[in-house]
């Protein structure tokens, strides 16, 4: 890969955990040791079951979030190391696409100025030349200019959607980070959003890291995976070769619990077992080894590095 639009490494993040009935303050790892390279124009998908990282992740690639350790570089700049006020410039660059729009809606605000909100903050225009980019805008997410005056409450999860879209797309960013962006709509509607962003993508010149627990829709969008299970990333490698061959335990068994994945690749052995452990107390060693039906002693005790396995990167002893 060329210069990369984003460059991650050793990246890390910890909360501070309430102590429970011990009273003793705990560490939760959310993130830990990731390095990623987004080619400028490439949809990256990030995979994972729930309390995997993959949100935690997309915040810290916007420096939403400060990182623990490690480093995001967006277009050659180390983010940490700007000032706040060349932060919230480039932020125009880097948006984000929620899970769910409405909660990020301000309820008293009407559409149009919701939407054209920040091409005032940033400078880029205010007034009528506001109002006509906004139009514009909502007109190219399929909002009619009738909706400029309404308030968030009025629209259908799909439409609201379309505005938590407009918002980010309005400011012409280069990278997106859209989480979770379809899992709370209906399937007909999934699939309006995803061509929607398809053709925003092709339009617009791109780059996304699309957040999903939902491998169908990973595989429609992403042009590379990344597999996370609590805080790594265990598998990365081209869509086409994830879902084909897929190389770490953790991404057959996801795989092989999505019935109409599982019919492409019936010879796969393993279906997860067990729950995710707490990120507050994970396994040592490899931390898939508690529901891995290929652990031996070694999985037990040595953390698995990523490492090339036949053009994929993969963190398994066995693989
Ligand atoms: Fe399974 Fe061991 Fe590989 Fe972890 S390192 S995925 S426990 S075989």
């Amino acid at each position: 890969m060329s210069q990369p639009l984003l460059r991650a490494r050793g990246l890390a993040r910890s909360f501070a955990a309430g102590g429970g009935l011990s009273g003793r303050r705990r560490e939760l790892r959310a993130v830990q040791n990731i390095d990623l390279d987004i080619a400028a124009g490439e949809t990256l998908g990030i995979v994972g079951e729930s309390g995997c990282g993959k949100s935690t992740l997309g915040r810290l690639l916007l420096a939403l979030l400060a990182p623990s350790a490690g480093s995001v570089e967006f277009d050659g700049t180390d983010l940490a190391r700007l000032p706040r006020s060349e932060l919230r410039a480039l932020r125009r660059h880097m948006q984000i696409v929620f899970q769910d729009p409405y909660a990020s809606l301000n309820p008293r605000m009407r559409v149009g100025n919701i939407i054209g909100e920040g091409v005032e903050i940033h400078g880029i225009a205010r007034g009528q030349d506001k109002r006509r980019m906004t139009l514009e805008m909502m007109e190219r997410v399929g909002l009619g200019p009738d909706t400029y005056d309404r308030y968030p409450h009025e629209f259908s999860g799909g439409q609201r959607q379309r505005i938590g879209i407009a918002r980010a797309l309005i400011l012409r960013p280069k990278f997106i980070v859209a989480d979770e962006p379809v899992s709370a709509l209906d399937v007909s509607i999934q699939a309006q959003i995803l061509n929607l962003l398809a053709d925003l993508k092709e339009e617009m010149s791109l780059t996304f890291a699309f957040i999903s627990h939902d491998l169908r829709v990973i595989e429609h969008v992403s042009d590379r995976v990344a597999v996370m299970y609590l805080g790594r990333i265990v598998e990365l490698a081209s869509a086409g070769q994830i879902y084909a061959s897929p190389k770490h335990p953790y991404t057959e068994a996801l795989l092989a619990a999505v019935p109409s994945l599982d019919a492409r690749a019936a010879s796969r052995p393993a279906r997860v077992s067990g729950d995710v452990p707490s990120p507050l107390t994970p396994p040592p060693g490899c931390a898939f080894h508690t529901r891995c039906s290929l652990a031996e002693e070694r999985c037990k005790r040595e953390i698995p590095e990523l490492r090339k396995v036949a053009g994929h990167d993969v963190a398994c002893h066995l693989a």
